[in-house]
């Protein structure tokens, strides 16, 4: 049933996201899970998510924190962000993500460099290393990259969106380019960062074609991780208001899984993310999607008043408490606590 042709060209890629043959995708979403299994284990790691801020320079069209978006702002203290990384060391995360709104000014690129510094120094548990910072605040100039990663951040989270340059510019003003993008992705690789990339998935316009094209753009720019997830309309944005239409909710879900194992068996060996909008759709979506080839999974550790205000998208659904050792009891979910958990990809490629 999984012919091998299927991952080798975009049609065949293709092909498989629009089947609606229930048994095919039970098969697909079956097979990734093994090969999961198989290639990077059955571990899942944990990055604890701390949300800094929800101020915004840009204005990505789909994005419920765009600049032109009426409402109220936060941004944590340096002692709520250190709160935070202490409840990751003490629950052995092994990682924390810093993930926010894009800020270059200068006080903003300074407290991130002073928290790095001050999360690396942070106790963790007897036998766990420091904790491993990803960080996902958008584009920056190389030089902020660098004094980053010289602070002690190794993985930085920037997606490509839409690999499709077409549909990129459709869900960006004007003053956003592809070509900058790329470029940023290229100057995190060369900076040192594991560069982890990816794209919404059931954008308005957004064929299979443009979703196979992006599991072959991250084949293409060798991602040691990835993590994607379902679009989200928000009802205060550009993109929800102009009415082009947009998969269901059950066929995004759907699709966000697919594109998980899909890219397991493209890419066996690198991490791929259970991606937060996942579980707007179903409140065991992240888990599915460990199911079905991925195996990072972030806990939220925002504190709950400002976790409210981080509306990407509307996910007043998002319980946001972590429950996975709970509810996935059935041993096909293991936890490796206290690691950073890099990508085997990676690990290969540097020697480390
Ligand atoms: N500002 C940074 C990080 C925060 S946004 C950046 O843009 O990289 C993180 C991700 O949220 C974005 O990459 C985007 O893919 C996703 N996102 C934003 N709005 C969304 C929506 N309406 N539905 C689904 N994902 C969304
Ligand atoms: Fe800002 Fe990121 Fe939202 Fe774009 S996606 S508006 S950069 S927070």
């Amino acid at each position: 049933m999984m012919d091998s042709t299927m991952l080798s060209s975009r049609e065949g890629l293709a092909e498989a996201l629009r089947s609606r043959d229930p048994e095919f995708n039970r098969a697909l979403l079956d097979e990734a899970y093994r090969v999961k299994c198989e290639t990077v284990g059955p571990e899942v790691y944990l990055r604890g998510l701390i949300e800094i801020s929800n101020r915004c320079v840009k204005n990505c069209l789909y994005c419920g924190i765009r600049r032109d978006v009426r409402c109220r702002r936060y941004e944590l203290t340096e002692d709520e962000v250190l709160d935070a990384a202490r409840t990751a060391a003490q629950q052995r995360f092994g990682s924390v993500v810093i993930q926010g709104g894009e800020r270059t000014d200068r006080a903003f690129v300074e407290k991130i460099t002073r928290l790095i510094r001050a999360i690396k120094a942070l106790p963790t548990e007897a036998g766990d290393p420091p904790l491993g910072i990803t960080l996902s605040l958008g584009e920056q100039p190389r030089e902020v990259y660098e004094e980053w990663f010289a602070a002690g951040a190794h993985r930085y989270l920037l997606r490509i969106e839409s690999s499709n340059p077409d549909l990129y510019a459709r869900i960006h003003p004007a003053d956003h380019s592809f070509d900058r993008r790329l470029r940023a992705l290229q100057e995190l690789k060369e900076c040192g960062f594991q560069a982890g990339t990816g794209a919404m998935i059931g954008l308005p316009s957004q064929t299979a074609e443009d979703l196979a094209g992006d599991l072959l753009f991250y084949k293409e720019f060798n991602a040691p991780m990835v993590g994607m997830g379902p679009y989200n309309p928000h009802p205060d944005t550009p993109l929800t208001r102009s009415g082009v239409p947009y998969p269901s909710e059950k066929e995004r879900f759907l699709l966000g899984l697919k594109m998980i194992a899909l890219l397991r068996l493209l890419m066996p060996d690198i991490n791929i993310a259970a991606a937060t909008a996942l579980e707007v759709l179903d409140p065991r979506g992240r888990e599915l999607g460990l199911l079905a080839g991925a195996n990072v999974f972030m806990p939220n550790l925002t504190p709950e008043q400002q976790r409210r205000q981080y509306n990407l998208y509307d996910r007043k659904a998002v319980g946001g408490q972590w429950s996975l050792g709970q509810s996935l009891t059935d041993g096909k979910i293991r936890i490796g606590y206290g690691r950073w958990g890099d990508s085997l990809r990676f690990r290969k490629e540097h020697n480390c």
